[in-house]
């Protein structure tokens, strides 16, 4: 039996497991495939609910987990191979520096989501105007002062490529609501001059505080909420047009705007399913990490000794990937005691 757990992603989820598996006297290797710890986290501007200063707790986040003994953070490393069973699993860890061979108790799978790319929605204009932007390219238009100053008109689109069986996915991407809201409450705040649209199908957002903040939007930065899914983007001369129905009036509306910004799906960890292949677990439909059961077990896989946590299993909010990075965490202690 060994008494190391291997986490793979070092995402919030993952730095919060290692975190809580180190603090209480167990040891951690983390593995995160890029040069630096942070995910998705990392590259937002604020977060939700309460506009709070996305950098500053990350990043506090990461030098806790670098501070605490116990955790071995290893940059640019994949996983390569696995045998053996739960207490007992031997890991083939890739990196610049070579492979090497490791000897785990458990291991829990924090490899987050992968952003969308709308390609498919040619008619939103993404890709052939610099001026239709991802929300995830809006946040990085915010954390670096690059947006519309003056009197811009900037719209927002919900659910592009959630919802859409045809183009995208089934499934609701849970918080896109919520980060829109946000993303319009940024701009009035960077330039109260603006003029911020919303177009929506109908709004969902569960969890504390959410629904006030969406109220706070239309009511204390005057945001205009229209309900109708958009048609098209055009092009006209500097400006974009965006055509939609509002449906609760049932009349075709017009916004003539200097930014359209997508909220694009929350989708599988690119690799999932070849990751879950390594790993011999189960991935839903999507390609998202198969809870073993959704209700009472969400951190464990279709493995005994692998457990799952947060975005990797379907798109959620930071709090929620904390909180699955702390259950994984404790299944992964229990294990190995
Ligand atoms: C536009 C936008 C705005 C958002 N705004 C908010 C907000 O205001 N408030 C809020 O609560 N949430 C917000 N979110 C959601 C937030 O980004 C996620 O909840 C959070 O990033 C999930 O953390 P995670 O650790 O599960 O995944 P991720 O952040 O995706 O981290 C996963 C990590 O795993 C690594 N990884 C993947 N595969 C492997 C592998 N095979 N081997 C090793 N490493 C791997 C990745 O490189 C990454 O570092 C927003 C999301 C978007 C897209
Ligand atoms: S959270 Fe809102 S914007 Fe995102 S897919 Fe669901 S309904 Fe659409």
């Amino acid at each position: 039996m060994s008494k190391k757990t291997l986490v793979i992603g070092g995402g919030i989820a993952g730095i919060t497991a290692a975190q809580k598996i180190a603090q209480n006297g167990g040891e951690v290797i983390l593995i995160e495939k890029e040069g630096e710890l942070g995910g998705n986290f990392a590259k937002l501007a604020y977060t939700f609910p309460v506009l709070a200063d996305a950098k500053m707790i990350v990043t506090r986040e990461i030098q806790t987990a670098k501070a605490t003994s116990g955790i071995e953070i290893l940059p640019q490393t994949e996983l390569r191979g696995v045998s053996g069973s739960a207490g007992d699993f031997t890991v083939e860890l890739n990196s610049p520096s070579g492979t090497r061979s490791e000897h785990v108790g458990a291991i829990i799978v924090a490899a987050g989501f992968h952003y969308m790319e709308p390609t498919a929605y040619t008619e939103y204009s993404y890709g052939r105007s610099p001026k239709v932007v991802t929300s995830l390219e809006f946040e990085k238009m915010a954390a670096e002062n690059r947006l519309p100053k003056g009197n811009a008109r900037v719209v927002f689109v919900h659910c592009v490529g959630s919802r859409d069986k045809a183009k995208g996915y089934r499934y609701c991407s849970k918080i896109c609501c919520s980060y829109s809201a946000k993303h319009a409450i940024m701009m009035k705040k960077a330039n109260p001059d603006s003029k911020a649209y919303v177009f929506y199908i109908d709004i969902r957002a569960l969890g504390k505080g959410y629904e006030e903040f969406i109220r706070d939007a239309m009511e204390v930065y005057n945001v205009r909420y229209i309900r109708g899914r958009v048609a098209k983007v055009i092009e006209s001369g500097s400006k974009l047009i965006v055509r939609a129905e509002d449906s609760l009036i049932g009349n075709p509306v017009e916004v003539e705007a200097d930014l359209v910004v997508l909220a694009s799906a929350m989708e599988p960890p690119e690799g999932s399913r070849d990751l879950a292949g390594i790993l011999g677990i189960a991935t839903d439909e999507y390609g998202f990490f198969q809870e073993a059961e959704v209700n009472v077990r969400p951190c464990h896989s279709s493995k005994s000794g692998i457990f799952l946590a947060g975005s990797c299993t379907q798109p959620m909010e930071i709090a929620s990937a904390v909180a699955m990075g702390g259950l994984a965490a404790s299944e992964a202690l229990t294990l190995i005691r």
